[in-house]
């Protein structure tokens, strides 16, 4: 049972899901007119973690992410550097995906782009149109939010409320100024659409609802983003889906952004401009573990300080990988299985982590649990019970696996039969079978191996 706080009811609560062992997401993407920035890292990372962690569980993840490829940043960016729309969306869309396989992140399983999804948006425009919650202005369509009984659920005030802290706008003819644009009338020399209320181009709020629920259905499962999209962005995605009569996401889940304040952004003080940079002066592995070592709802502080205790850490499981000859998990990322055969010494640790992560994903809290696994088990080592640490070892490697972060052990790649050897070797030492312990020796040997003896038990390197 997985359970989230949802932002829609103000608590933390079981995913109920539309599908039993199915758990369609959708996450919203990036408007691609600039470098990815650390918070851009950071909410990617988190629901990384979530749809690995829910794989890990064994549920099938359906993971839908957007491209925004239109918007007023592009133009006006493609109109600064004399070039298109679209050679802007393109150049950055590639940086986004050059940071997000930086880090490590799987591919979505779609990734939607708006200037796709026009002749869709410009259909429910019509509807919107059609039923009276929308109108025509000088500049474009609107949505009228006080058509929608409950709009300011995912704000967490009424409408009233929200009226009276909303900002005056210079557009006189919107009837409120929570009203949002569904359609921007066309403009000379911007890119345009065709549609039967007028040439022009769809709202970013728009965008979402019609791609979430192309590809992931009505009354899909989760609908995720920054804690920023909470209000307006998601409020009005699903004051469409409402007024279209379109039962929208069961659960809406919000992550914390990225602390930087005014003087942490100077570039004098050595910090991070961009994703980009980041990525280039440090392990991405490192921005994972830090990431992970607070709550997704917490926002947290990327400074170089901050990086460096991440490195530190990450330096101690690769210690760990290296000591146990652990292999990288990185093939099986996502196709590792919870149902894996847990050794006795590691089911409660698989246990207490699964505990922390399937709770609201307490990350913070299975970090520190595994460190302390990752503690014990070199004092396992230590004290010659050398089987037992290996599997604590690896446990502490499939779990870190399990969110996506890669422990780095030996240089040499160790083949899964001559893994199954050294450990086959630890066992009979262990049973005091020295004769089974010198065959198994010679077998590694004959497999081009120099075998040594360790405190943590068989240790085998390329001569
Ligand atoms: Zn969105």
């Amino acid at each position: 049972m997985i359970r989230l706080f949802d932002s829609a009811h103000g608590e933390i609560r079981e995913l109920h899901l539309r599908d039993p062992g199915q758990i369609s997401m959708y996450v919203c993407g990036p408007t691609v007119y600039d470098l990815p920035h650390l918070g851009h890292g950071r909410y990617t990372l988190i629901w990384d973690v979530a749809r690995r962690w829910f794989t890990f569980q064994g549920f099938t993840v359906h993971y839908v992410s957007n491209i925004t490829d239109i918007d007023d940043n592009i133009i006006e960016r493609a109109g600064r550097e004399d070039t298109t729309e679209v050679e802007i969306a393109k150049t950055y869309e590639l940086q986004w995906w050059e940071a997000m396989d930086g880090l490590g992140e799987a591919f979505p399983n779609d990734v939607p782009h708006a200037t796709q999804y026009v002749a869709e948006m410009v259909e429910l425009i019509a509807l919107l149109l059609e039923r009276g919650v929308a109108y025509s202005t000088a500049d474009g369509i609107y949505f009228d939010v006080s058509q929608v009984a409950d709009y300011g659920l995912l704000a967490g005030q009424p409408l009233a409320s929200l009226r009276a802290g909303a900002r005056v706008e210079a557009n006189e003819q919107k009837r409120s100024p929570l009203d949002f644009a569904l359609w921007k009338n066309a403009k000379p020399g911007e890119p345009s659409w065709p549609a039967p209320f007028g040439d022009g181009r769809p709202g970013w709020h728009t965008e979402c609802v019609v791609m979430s629920l192309d590809l992931l259905g009505d009354d899909f499962d989760l609908h995720c983003g920054g804690f920023d999209l909470r209000f307006p962005h998601h409020e009005n995605e699903r004051a469409q889906a409402v007024a279209a009569g379109r039962p929208f996401a069961r659960h809406w889940a919000h992550s914390g952004w990225v602390m930087v304040g005014e003087e942490k952004m100077s570039k004098s003080l050595g910090n991070f401009t961009s994703l980009t940079d980041l990525l280039s002066k440090t392990d991405s592995r490192a921005y994972r573990l830090l990431v992970l070592r607070s709550h997704y709802r917490s926002p947290i502080e990327v400074t170089p300080a901050t990086i460096a205790d991440a490195e530190r850490a990450l330096a101690r499981l690769d210690a760990l990988a290296r000591r146990f000859l652990l292999p990288a998990l990185a093939g099986e990322r996502l196709e590792v299985k919870s149902d894996f055969d847990w050794p006795p010494v590691t089911r409660t640790l698989y246990e207490a982590v699964a505990g922390a992560l399937d709770e609201d994903l307490d990350t913070p809290l299975a970090v520190a649990l595994l460190f302390e696994a990752l503690s014990e088990a070199n004092t396992m080592a230590d004290s010659g019970n050398v089987v037992e640490a290996r599997h604590l070892a690896r446990a502490v490697s499939a779990l870190f696996g399990a969110l996506g972060l890669v422990l780095r052990g030996s240089a040499d790649h160790v083949d899964e039969a001559s893994q199954a050897l050294v450990e086959r070797r630890d066992e009979a030492r262990n049973a005091q079978n020295w004769a089974e312990a010198d065959r198994l020796r010679d077998e590694l040997v004959a497999r081009g191996w120099t075998v040594e003896d360790s405190a943590a038990g068989t240790l085998i390197r390329r001569p």
